[in-house]
């Protein structure tokens, strides 16, 4: 897990019920010898000035593309793995990791009040019949998909989740309402270790 800010403890919880012990990542060193990495929901502002002082961001980059580290990044996560954010004035100045070509946009449905629980469509899954209720808080939209990256789930139609080589970005937070849909595929797309 990156653990510099957001919903680090949840998605640990969620781990364990899937048996996977949890290693918090706070410095570049904390990744040694780590297949996956989870990069939580919280504030893409707040992780990339946090990670700064430490390079942190550009290590993650670093793994992503030496073909080393997985990562699954949900809403604040996903933004930090976005190739192009829409309103890029919060971030500016900050390293984000980027690798993902998506482009996204930070709270695209509103503020804190607008946020909402919905269950999502998965177009590719084996059994695309369930719908996992997820939560969307201060959520980005994802407005435009690169030829190579995969919808793996929809809400209204639109993309909310989308996978990539060893990359899966999510809008919304799945730790919250519990389902380890995402989890599982997240866990299930690591080299056993
Ligand atoms: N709006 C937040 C951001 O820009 C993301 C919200 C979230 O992760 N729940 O980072």
């Amino acid at each position: 897990m990156l653990a510099v800010q957001g919903a680090v403890s949840e998605h640990a919880a969620m781990l364990a019920q899937l048996g996977h012990p949890t290693v918090l990542v706070k410095k570049p060193e904390h990744l040694a010898n780590l297949a996956g990495l989870i990069i939580p929901g919280g504030e893409s502002t707040a992780i990339a000035r946090l990670a700064a002082p430490f390079g942190l961001l550009p290590a993650v980059r670093k793994g992503i593309e030496q073909g080393t580290l997985s990562v699954l990044g949900t809403c604040a996560g996903l933004i930090l793995l976005a190739r192009d954010v829409v309103d890029p004035g919060a971030l500016a100045g900050f390293d984000t990791i980027g690798g993902l070509d998506v482009s996204v946009a930070r709270n695209a449905y509103g503020n804190q009040l607008n946020s909402f629980e919905a269950h999502i469509d998965l177009p590719t899954a084996h059994n695309s019949s369930t719908r996992p209720l997820v939560a969307f808080i201060r959520a980005p939209r994802i407005t435009s998909v690169g030829e190579a990256v995969e919808v793996i789930a929809r809400h209204n139609g639109e993309p909310v989740a989308v996978q990539a080589p060893g990359i899966i970005g999510a809008t919304f937070h799945p730790e919250i309402t519990g389902d380890l849909w995402l989890h599982s595929l997240f866990v299930s797309s690591l080299p056993a270790s």
